[in-house]
C-alpha cells in the first residue's frame, strides 16, 4: 500500500487514482502529535496486519485533488549515508566512502513535503540536490544482522538530501530547514521484494542529472541497517537516506526537482532563493 498524509494531517491510502481517508480506521480518534498520523500508525499498529484494510464506506477523493504533505513531517531521526555510490565518490574526488565515514544525522526539522520549496540559504555557496531511496523503519532495530534487516522495514519513500557545499560538518550543511523533502508517500515493504534493485532518476529543471539503480549502493539497504543499528537503535518511523549517485549539482531559484524511484513514487519540489544571503553575512561568523 501507498500511505500518505494529506489535507492537513489526514492519513490516506492511495487506491488507484483516489486517496481514501483511513485516519480513523488506522489510528483511531484523537489528535496525532507533531510526528503525524502516519508516524503514530507505524509506532502503534502497523504490525497488526495493515495489508488487509477494509476501505468500504470510507471517504475518498481523487488523488489529483488532495494536497499531499510530507508523510513523516517529524521523524524521530533522519540517518544519512555519505558516499554510498562509487560514481559519486569519484565525482567528488573523495578518498573515503561510507565504510570509513559511518553515517550522519540530519535534523528532523528539515523535512518538507511534495510541492513545497527548498529555501536556498546562501547566494554564493553551492546548494546541491541528492536524490536518494529512503527507508522507513517499522520495528525497533538494535544490532540486527543484515539477513534480518528487512524485517525491520516499514516501507520506502523518496528522499532529497539537500546539501550546501561548504566547510561545516555534514550535520550542519544538510540540516537547514527545507533540506529534506520526503514523499510523496510511503510504499509498504511488502510491495518492494528487493530494495537493492530499484531504478532511480533525478531531474532538475527538466534535465536528468542522476540515474542509477540501487544495486550500485556500496552499503545496500540490509547492510546499511545492520551497520547503523550497531551504532544507534533505530525506532519505528526513523528514516534512512541511503545515499546518492553521481550527478549532484547546484540548485537555482525557480528550479523544479523531480525524483522518481521505481515502484516507490515520484517526488517533486521547487527551489526558492529569494532569501539567500552572502555566506560572509551568516550569523555566527567569527574572525579568528
Ligand atoms: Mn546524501
Amino acid at each position: 500500500m501507498r500511505l500518505a498524509l494529506f489535507n492537513k494531517g489526514r492519513l490516506g491510502l492511495v487506491d488507484g487514482d483516489d486517496i481514501v481517508d483511513v485516519t480513523e480506521r488506522l489510528t483511531g480518534p484523537g489528535t496525532p502529535g507533531p510526528a503525524g498520523a502516519l508516524h503514530h500508525y507505524i509506532e502503534t499498529t502497523a504490525r497488526e496486519g495493515a495489508a488487509r484494510i477494509d476501505l468500504s464506506g470510507l471517504p475518498r477523493i481523487p488523488l489529483a485533488e488532495a494536497a499531499l504533505e510530507a508523510p513523516l513531517p517529524r521523524p524521530g531521526k533522519i540517518v544519512g549515508a555519505p558516499v554510498n555510490y562509487l560514481d559519486h565518490k569519484a565525482e567528488m574526488e573523495y578518498t573515503t566512502s561510507i565504510a570509513d565515514l559511518g553515517v550522519f544525522l540530519k535534523a528532523n526539522s528539515s523535512v518538507i513535503g511534495p510541492g513545497q520549496d527548498i529555501l536556498l540559504p546562501y547566494s554564493d555557496k553551492r546548494t546541491d540536490q541528492e536524490g536518494e531511496l529512503g527507508v522507513v523503519i517499522g520495528r525497533t532495530a538494535g544490532h540486527v544482522d543484515a539477513a534480518d534487516a528487512l524485517d525491520h522495514v516499514f516501507g520506502y519513500t523518496c528522499v532529497l538530501d539537500i546539501t550546501v557545499r561548504s566547510g561545516e560538518d555534514r550535520s550542519t550543511r544538510k540540516s537547514f530547514d527545507t533540506f529534506t523533502p520526503i514523499g510523496p508517500w510511503i510504499v509498504t515493504a511488502d510491495e518492494i521484494a528487493d530494495p537493492d534493485s530499484l531504478d532511480l532518476r533525478c531531474d532538475v529543471g527538466g534535465d536528468t542529472r542522476q540515474r542509477t539503480n540501487t544495486a550500485d549502493l556500496i552499503f545496500g539497504v540490509r547492510e546499511l541497517i545492520a551497520y547503523t543499528s550497531s551504532v544507534m537503535t533505530l525506532h519505528p518511523g526513523d528514516v534512512i537516506a541511503t545515499g546518492t549517485p553521481a550527478g549532484v549539482g547546484p540548485l537555482s531559484h525557480g528550479d523544479r526537482i523531480v525524483l522518481d524511484i521505481e515502484r516507490v513514487g515520484r517526488l517533486e519540489v521547487g527551489v526558492d532563493g529569494v532569501r539567500a544571503v552572502p555566506y560572509e553575512q551568516r550569523p555566527g561568523r567569527r574572525a579568528r
